[in-house]
């Protein structure tokens, strides 16, 4: 595939000479393991429960929010007000009670081929990752052996402000030692794909659930692969080009 085009935009609108990449930034929820189902429906389940109409779609846009700012979201609508940081917790710990009890979230198709890529290609692989729940997290080195240094993992904990904000990747790009200019990120959010493109990295964003393409664009994705599997298949190609476009 040719990606000269979406590489040209990109690099006019941020005034960069090139991208040359040293480091991937990658998400984990939706991106790296087929999750968003699972949490969609965990948290459709805590809200439906308190009386509160929701559906099931709008929790894969607030994919990459902090739990208390979803919560947040709902209470505003429902009740006119923020929820209290007692309520947070309490429904918060509901919710990922009922995340745990749902089947075994599987591994995204393709994002092994994705990762080994990147190792194949000396390309430092970053964990940016909204989550604090340690049940996928600590299923990473099991799963994907050798991709994510134990230092090179940027999680809930990490920072003051979760995406959309940019801090996440800042801080990211920071553990890597790289520029945004040596930097891309992977995303399937909306959410996650403003906080990288915002960043200033050149962000391949992976429809892998119901969101429509345009919200990834709206967001500012450089790039945007119907499934993890087109995109592990391109990736090394978008690498190449890459590497060998630059903006006079
Ligand atoms: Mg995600």
């Amino acid at each position: 595939m040719n990606f000269i085009p979406e590489i040209e935009r990109f690099l006019k609108a941020r005034h960069f000479k090139s991208v040359s990449p040293l480091a991937a930034l990658i998400d984990m929820d939706g991106t790296l393991y087929d999750s968003m189902g699972n949490h969609a429906d965990a948290w459709l389940r805590m809200v439906t429960e308190l009386g509160i109409e929701a559906t099931r779609d709008e929790f894969f846009m607030y994919e990459g929010r902090t739990g208390a700012s979803t919560i947040n979201i709902i209470f505003r609508r429902a009740y006119g007000r923020d929820a209290t940081p007692e309520e947070i917790e309490e429904l918060y710990h509901r919710k990922t009670v009922y995340f745990a009890e749902m089947p075994p979230v599987k591994p995204m198709p393709g994002a092994k081929e994705m990762l080994d890529t990147l190792i194949r290609t000396g390309i430092k692989r970053v964990l940016v990752t909204g989550s604090g729940q340690s049940s996928l997290i600590n299923r990473l080195d099991t799963d994907f052996p050798g991709a994510f240094s134990s230092v090179l993992r940027v999680t809930s904990r990490s920072v003051t402000h979760g995406k959309p904000h940019p801090e996440p990747f800042i801080r990211a790009m920071q553990l890597a030692g790289a520029k945004p200019s040596q930097c891309i990120a992977i995303e399937n959010a909306p959410l996650g794909v403003k906080s990288a493109s915002d960043a200033g990295v050149f962000t391949i964003a992976v429809t892998t659930g119901p969101i429509p393409r345009k919200e990834m664009e709206n967001t500012g994705a450089a790039v945007i692969f119907p499934s993890m599997e087109e995109c592990a298949s391109q990736l090394h190609i978008l690498l190449y080009q890459l590497l060998t476009t630059s903006q006079s």
